[in-house]
C-alpha cells in the first residue's frame, strides 16, 4: 500500500469516527483533498484509491494538474484567493470555488462562465476570525453579499467557507466554526437552502465535524507537510 493509501484510509476512517462522536451520518461529510503544490502523479494516485474532490489554490497549478488528468473524472474546487485577471480560467475549468468574498469576483465568475458547463458551486469565504489579514467577508456582511450572488444566473450559491485562525484553544475553534454554523442557519432561515459548510483542516477537522461541517479540506494529513506555500 502507498502512503496516499494508507493516508487516505486513515483521513475516512477518522472522518468516521467524528462524524459517529458527532452523532451525524459519515455520508454528511465530503472529504476535498488539498493537492496544492503536489504533482499531478499524487492526485492520480488518490483518484486510485477513489477520491473524487480535490482542492487547489493557485489557478495556473490547478489548470495544469487538470489537463494532465483529463482521463480521469475529477471535482475540481478553487479554494484559494482570487484575483479578477484568473477568474475566467476558474470560469472555464473549476466545478467549486469555496473563496467568494467580493461581489465583483462573483460576477466576473457568472459572466465567464460557459454555457455548455453546468452552474459554478459556489460558497461564501466567511472572516469568522476577523483578522485584518484574512480573506472572507465579515460576517455582518455575509448576508448582503449573498442575496447579491444568489441573483446571479451562473452560479449556484451553496454554503459558507471559513479558515479560522490556527489555535490549540479547542474552545475558542467551536467557537469560530459555529459561527459560521449560525450564519448558515439564519441564512437557511431566510430559504438560502444552503447545503454546504466548507470548514476544517488537517489540524482541526474533527473539530470542524463536531460543529456541522459538511466539507473538510485537508491537504497535508493526505499529501504529507508541502515543502513550498506556493509553486513559484
Ligand atoms: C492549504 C489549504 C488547506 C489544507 O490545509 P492542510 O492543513 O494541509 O490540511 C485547506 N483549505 C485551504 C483554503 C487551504 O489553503
Amino acid at each position: 500500500m502507498t502512503t496516499i493509501s494508507a493516508n487516505l484510509q486513515a483521513v475516512r476512517t477518522r472522518i468516521a469516527a467524528a462524524c459517529a462522536n458527532a452523532g451525524r451520518p459519515v455520508g454528511e461529510v465530503r472529504l476535498l483533498a488539498v493537492s496544492k503544490t503536489w504533482p499531478a502523479s499524487f492526485v492520480r494516485e488518490a483518484a486510485a484509491c477513489g477520491q473524487r474532490d480535490f482542492g487547489e489554490n493557485f489557478v495556473r497549478e490547478g489548470v495544469e494538474k487538470m489537463a494532465a488528468l483529463a482521463d480521469l473524472e475529477l471535482c475540481w474546487h478553487f479554494i484559494g484567493p482570487l484575483q479578477s485577471n484568473k477568474t475566467r480560467l476558474v470560469a472555464e475549468h473549476f466545478a467549486w470555488v469555496h473563496s467568494i468574498d467580493r461581489e465583483r469576483i462573483a460576477e466576473r465568475l457568472s459572466e465567464q462562465r460557459p454555457p455548455h458547463l453546468p452552474p459554478l458551486d459556489i460558497c461564501l469565504q466567511v472572516n469568522v476570525s476577523g483578522e485584518e489579514s484574512k480573506g472572507g467577508v465579515a460576517p455582518q456582511a455575509a448576508a448582503a453579499l449573498a442575496r447579491t450572488v444568489r441573483q446571479l444566473p451562473r452560479l449556484r450559491l451553496r454554503g459558507l467557507m471559513a479558515i479560522p485562525e490556527p489555535s490549540a484553544d479547542g474552545d475558542l475553534l467551536r467557537r469560530r466554526f459555529a459561527t459560521l454554523r449560525n450564519l448558515r442557519d439564519d441564512l437557511n432561515g431566510e430559504g438560502f437552502g444552503f447545503d454546504s459548510l466548507s470548514m476544517g483542516m488537517s489540524g482541526d477537522f474533527e473539530t470542524a465535524i463536531r460543529e456541522g461541517a459538511t466539507v473538510v479540506r485537508l491537504g497535508t494529513l493526505i499529501f504529507g507537510t508541502r515543502v513550498k506555500e506556493s509553486p513559484t
